[in-house]
């Protein structure tokens, strides 16, 4: 078997081609030195190459993504080893561990702070889906119903080098933006994220005109029925709903049926 080295300056000559139109003039030793390239390219090559993220580790998950940051992974790699404490500073959101229905008004008040262009990464079965905790009295089923993700990372925990190539799934993504058509170079930005209220149980905002509707009409009979406010503080007409109310909480299910389906 040959072991002889490869030939260098052949080498180098034959991965040189020529992109540039006959009508621009370069100087003649400079030829190699000039690159033509898009906007589009050149930034998304700058953001994907330094982005950073926002420490926001929740369970055992965050664990792994910690390890990531060490030196035997290495994340400087891709020029993001420091987290940043602050959303001002950071514009990738990593989601690592369970997401409890307490954590994520905040969670989506952070989002909401985040400098554009923002990204999310769903990290390990809890914020992907719930985990082994889904359908549980305190956890919500995947992060993706309150935020918008961009990268899903399976695993009960993702490994350190799951993590590392889901960022590099990140980085085609934005590899494959322009800014001509992102949603925050345009006029209106993009769209505020509602956050969602902590109450007895913390509800999908997307069903906000439901659930407004329903609570109107037990407070329109409550005002009805002179406004009592029985035992508990409940009022006293969510106990006693009155046809009207029935009617008009049904009209409100059928309108957010319809939406669904459509
Ligand atoms: S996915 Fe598994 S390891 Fe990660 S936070 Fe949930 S239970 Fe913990």
């Amino acid at each position: 078997m040959s072991l002889a080295p490869p030939n260098f300056p052949d080498l180098k000559t034959d991965q040189v081609e020529s992109y540039l139109h006959p009508s621009v003039s370069v100087p003649e030793g400079l030829n190699n030195n000039v690159l033509v390239t898009t906007i589009d390219r050149l930034y998304n090559w700058s953001r994907r190459s330094s982005m950073w993220p926002l420490l926001f580790g929740l369970a055992c998950c965050a664990i792994e993504m910690i390890a990531t940051a060490s030196s035997r992974f290495d994340l400087s790699r891709f020029g993001m080893e420091v987290m940043r404490p602050s959303p001002r500073q950071s514009d990738l959101m990593i989601v690592s561990g369970t997401v409890t229905k307490k954590m994520v008004p905040a969670i989506v008040r952070i989002y909401n702070q985040m400098a554009e262009p923002r990204y999310v990464i769903a990290m390990g079965a809890c914020a992907t889906g719930g985990g082994p905790f889904k359908e549980g009295y305190n956890v919500v089923s995947g992060i993706d119903k309150y935020v918008p993700v961009d990268v899903y990372i399976p695993g009960c925990p993702p490994t350190p080098e799951a993590l590392m190539f889901g960022l590099m799934k990140m980085h085609q993504k934005v590899d494959t933006q322009s800014v001509t058509t992102a949603d925050w170079y345009k006029r209106e930005g993009s769209a505020f994220v509602p956050v969602p209220h902590l109450g007895p149980d913390i509800f999908d905002p997307r069903q906000a005109d439901l659930i407004r509707a329903e609570t109107m009409s037990g407070e329109a009979v409550a005002a009805d029925t002179g406004g009592d406010r029985a035992e508990g503080g409940v009022p006293g007409g969510l106990r006693n709903l009155g046809e009207k109310a029935k009617a008009r909480i049904a009209q409100a299910k059928e309108r957010a049926a319809a939406r669904l389906a459509g």
